[in-house]
């Protein structure tokens, strides 16, 4: 095995990432903002950087500059063999991102599911991607000395390192950090689909990937993976309960000393007002004025009546129930008497886009509702809105809060995970008040802080101090890799976990 001293010797890492999603390339959520945002800047800091993610349909098309490489996969998965190709696209200096092809499994309609139902064969599918994360890691000619994955896709990763380090003669294998980025998505699948791991079957026990008889991904991964970081300091305490920590509580807690809460970061590259292709002007906090352009435009492509003097609230979400719709909807018909507006896009299940469709025919007026993933729109509405909702029921970080702030959007969230961590309320501090926090999970409450917000709307030297704080507030992603490549420098100089 490489000896850590010279590992730490060096100032530079060698790093490869994998992950289902990566922004610019498919996304369904912030994990693709975040896996996206921290190769580039690990690599603008220096650092060699390989990004691994399945080529899904229309990449080929989207990235014209990707190269098929002379790679072969052929790997065993359970009695078969199955093989893949290898694309690769290097966006940047030293970023390479690799990408997976095997059509059967990534040239869909959608990454896991489709019309709201998840593929049958995702097992396999991630179970074959992470071989050939590991083929990768096992075989690129730069040596990646740590492989740092993301969630339940990849997260078989750190055990499969693991089991080759012992059994397989790969003697200098890689470290592995693991990110959760949710944990209340486990990939839970049934027993047999463990025999594609084509692993031994001592690993197949509720210390490591099996849980309630059944295959756990994420779990094996909280067991075996070198390091492990959540996405906020909040939530990082939060999954250590019974309440948030879905039913694997006890396993966090057992690796806590491994455990490390890092709050993401915003590629204000992308999220800023100033230099934004998405919106019809610009504007910054020294002068607002472009914003109420841009509240003009939104209304206007919303179908809703231009009256400025109205606030206007927003929300750009996954319709699941992690995002607290269940208190939005209850919290809406109560408020949207009074005068206030508000628009949505989101996309997901569909008892919650019936439900807000029915609002919009209910309030024709007041209510702008856009089913579908548009990213384009979210600009506009992070923008164009005078206040952004986000009342999740939990949070492991959430960016949208974090783009509202930056936009001079006032959030109003619930105080759990990043949305505590990131949103300042006037009773905790006066003078950096940028957002409202509501604490119980409830219409009345949720409701209660649409009417504090309205209040402040009618203040407006106070609503504009309020803008200018979130828009100061510096998310940016240079502390977030730092914190990075602390953790991965603590797992290369760690003794091997066995
Ligand atoms: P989560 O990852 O739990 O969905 P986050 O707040 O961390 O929530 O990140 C969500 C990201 O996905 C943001 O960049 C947000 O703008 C984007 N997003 C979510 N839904 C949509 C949609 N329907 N259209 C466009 N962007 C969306």
């Amino acid at each position: 095995m490489r000896g850590p001293a010279s590992t730490l010797s060096s100032t530079t890492l060698r790093v490869l990432i994998a992950s289902s999603e990566v922004h610019p390339y498919s996304k369904t959520g912030g994990l693709a903002d975040m896996t996206g945002a921290l190769g580039r800047a690990l690599a603008r800091a220096g650092h060699q950087v390989g990004m691994v993610k399945p080529l899904f349909r229309g990449l080929r098309e989207r990235v014209p500059q990707l190269r098929r490489q002379d790679w072969r996969f052929d790997l065993p998965l359970g009695n078969r063999r199955v093989d893949a190709e290898l694309w690769v696209h290097e966006p940047e200096p030293r970023l390479t991102v690799y990408f997976i092809g095997h059509d059967p499994y990534f040239d869909r309609a959608g990454l896991y599911n489709e019309n709201g139902r998840d593929y049958p064969d995702n097992a396999e599918r991630f179970i074959f991607f992470s071989k050939c994360v590991v083929h990768l890691g096992r075989y690129l000619p730069w040596r990646p000395e740590l492989i740092h994955v993301h969630d339940w896709q990849t997260a078989l990763v750190p055990l499969l390192v693991r089991h080759q380090r012992r059994h397989e003669g790969w003697t200098e294998a890689p470290r592995t950090c693991l990110t959760v980025h949710n944990l209340a998505y486990q990939g839970y699948f049934p027993a047999w689909a463990y025999e594609l791991t084509n692993l031994p079957w001592d690993y197949f026990h509720p210390d490591c990937a099996e849980a309630y008889g059944q295959l756990n991904c994420l779990k094996a991964g909280i067991a075996t993976s070198d390091r492990l970081t959540t996405v906020s300091p909040r939530y990082a305490r939060e999954i250590l309960t019974e309440e948030f920590g879905e039913g694997l509580a006890w396993l966090l807690r057992r690796r806590q000393s491994h455990l490390r809460g890092i709050l993401n970061g915003v590629d204000y590259d992308e999220w800023n007002t100033e230099h934004n292709p998405h919106l019809p002007a610009s504007y910054s906090w020294q002068d607002l004025r472009g914003k109420a352009l841009v509240k003009q435009a939104l209304l206007q492509e919303m179908g809703l009546p231009g009256s400025p003097e109205m606030p206007l609230f927003g929300t750009i979400t996954r319709l699941a129930e992690q995002k607290g719709l269940d208190i939005l909807l209850p919290a809406l018909h109560e408020m949207l008497a009074a005068s206030m507006r508000f628009v949505l896009l989101g996309s997901g299940e569909a008892r919650y886009a019936d439900a807000l469709q029915r609002l919009q025919k209910l309030y024709p007026q007041k209510v702008a509702v856009r089913i579908g993933f548009d990213a384009g729109l979210a600009h506009r509405i992070e923008a164009g809105c005078d206040f952004y909702l986000m009342p999740s029921r939990f949070e492991p970080c959430g960016l949208n809060q974090m783009y509202s702030l930056r936009y001079g959007t006032v959030p109003i969230v619930r105080a759990v995970g990043g949305l505590d961590d990131t949103v300042v309320d006037a009773r905790e501090s006066l003078s950096r008040a940028n957002g409202i926090k509501f604490h119980e999970y409830s219409a009345a409450a949720l409701a209660h802080a649409i009417r504090k917000a309205m209040v402040l709307y009618r203040h407006p030297d106070l609503l504009r101090q309020y803008q200018i704080n979130g828009m100061k507030v510096d998310f940016s992603w240079d502390r977030t890799a730092t914190e990075y490549t602390q953790v991965y420098r603590e797992a290369l100089a760690a003794p091997l976990l066995d």
